[in-house]
């Protein structure tokens, strides 16, 4: 079977009697188990994939199926599907049976896709490279050496190396759209608050969103037409109407685009990255799209901002897991303390204790100002100016990644380094706004390269119509 890279052309094989979702279901678990050494999937949901396929292909044979019937996708390991386990990639969560499911996960069913397994990611969604995960790194299938970005890794590689059709990740300050851009996939943040984030295991509220890992910009927007909107089980989530995103996609006349200077003009920039991205901008003035240089001087301050406040969020989510309530629990302790001391010492890893410490921190009476209130201020003022951009300028261009995959094992000792990676993703997530990484082939080892466009508040339609032109249109 070769690889299908649209739900189009599923259902139209479907369709045409070609193909049954039986089929192709038996064709993505060989993938997976060619491909097992790529780490992508923690669990794969064999019995109840195979299960729902019969129930689709009944449905598609009577003429009743819904909008993804056909779509075979995969979620990260941080999202809850009913009687399967999730664990975030966690110790503290191995052993975790999701008791309901999340709102994405019963409109994906509704619509009758098949879940065919959960993903690897970082523990807790903490991390850029996949390299906290209790079930160790994805490997990236473009070189097998390197990551595949995090920390929804397993998210991206699945979609890389044909393992299923689509997958969900989460975005909080660039999961969705880092590992897309190591792996060569459309990575699709929506506006915060544009789907629901019930039954999503939180890491910091403010911050994270749902988002898709496809190979085409019409898969994307109609899992973001499936996923939106209003849900009663999450106040956080937008009551705007849905647009039907997949209609008229690539319409849309001239637009203005603003490429952030300070991202390209900065010597950090990997040059190959660099000469595709001029290349992209060439494109979009030959598609007609004025481009024009903005200065963006908020640039040293998000880094700081993003990690002074996910790290305080992160710690005040993260005390549920107590070794009481949910998941690990060391059974020698001799009082409740120690229950709760040894239990979270043992049941979360590095990454996780380094930024619930740093969150703890920030919080506390007597660093509050200076730290954490500070940072929401900084927040302000990067939403602030990122709008007043957006007086002027349809769309926000900039890298996604300063570097392409770097290799296993090359940063992880160094959080900073890791932490100044985010630089150019977490802009999207301070101001709230859809932001998406499109790939632009490979550099000269083979490795993807990418570039990020955002958009304003609630403009997904108009960033998914550019998107298509530019990669579907010559
Ligand atoms: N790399 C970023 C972090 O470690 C982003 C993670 C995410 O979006 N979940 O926080």
């Amino acid at each position: 079977m070769k690889k299908y890279t649209s739900l189009t052309e599923i259902q139209g094989r479907l369709a045409q009697k070609q193909l049954t979702v039986p089929e192709l279901i038996a064709y993505y678990f060989t993938q997976i188990e060619k491909n097992q050494h790529l780490n992508a999937f923690n669990e794969v949901f064999f019995d109840s994939a195979k299960k729902q396929a019969e129930l689709v292909q009944q449905k598609v044979d009577n003429g009743i199926a819904g909008r993804l019937a056909g779509m075979v996708i995969g979620i990260k390991d941080n999202i809850c599907y009913i009687d399967h386990q999730v664990s975030a990639s966690s110790k503290m969560l191995a052993d975790f049976v999701a008791p309901y499911s999340a709102t994405v996960v019963s409109r994906l069913l509704q619509e009758d896709a098949v879940i065919i397994g959960r993903l690897n990611c970082d523990e807790f969604a903490m991390g850029g490279s996949n390299e906290t995960s209790y079930y160790g790194p994805v490997k990236n299938a473009a070189d097998e050496e390197r990551v595949a970005g995090g920390s929804s890794g397993g998210s991206a590689v699945a979609v890389q190396a044909d393992l299923c059709l689509a997958t969900l990740g989460t975005d909080t300050g660039g999961s969705v759209r880092q590992p897309a851009a190591f792996c060569g996939c459309i990575g699709f943040k929506p506006t915060y608050g544009r789907i629901s984030r019930y039954g999503v295991l939180a890491y910091a509220s403010s911050f994270d969103q749902v988002g898709t890992l496809t190979s085409s910009v019409s898969d994307a927007a109609l899992l973001l037409a499936v996923l939106s909107g209003a849900d009663d089980a999450d106040s956080t989530v937008s009551t705007l109407p849905v647009p039907n995103y997949t209609q008229n996609l690539g319409a849309g006349g001239t637009k203005k685009i603003a490429v952030l200077k300070e991202t390209i003009e900065n010597e950090a920039l990997d040059p190959e990255i660099k000469s595709a991205i001029l290349a992209s901008i060439a494109k979009f003035k030959s598609q007609g799209h004025v481009v024009e240089y903005v200065s963006f001087d908020l640039l040293d301050y998000l880094v700081p901002a993003y990690y002074v406040l996910t790290t305080a969020e992160a710690s005040s989510n993260l005390s549920r897991y107590d070794g009481v309530h949910y998941g690990y629990r060391n059974t020698q302790a001799q009082s409740l303390n120690e229950l709760y001391k040894t239990s979270r010492a043992e049941g979360f890893g590095e990454e996780v204790k380094r930024r619930i410490l740093l969150g703890t921190f920030v919080l506390s009476a007597g660093y509050y100002d200076a730290y954490y209130q500070k940072a929401q201020q900084v927040r302000r003022l990067i939403r602030e100016k990122v709008e007043a951009l957006f007086v002027d300028y349809d769309f926000l261009l900039s890298p996604v990644t300063p570097t392409p995959a770097f290799k296993i094992g090359e940063n992880i000792q160094d959080a900073l380094v890791m932490y100044m990676a985010d630089i150019y993703t977490v802009l999207a997530s301070l101001a709230g706004i859809p932001a998406v990484a499109l790939p632009l082939g490979n550099n000269a080892a083979g490795l993807p390269l990418s570039v990020q466009l955002m958009a304003k508040h609630f403009n997904e339609q108009e960033l998914l119509n550019l998107s298509h032109r530019f990669l579907h249109e010559v």
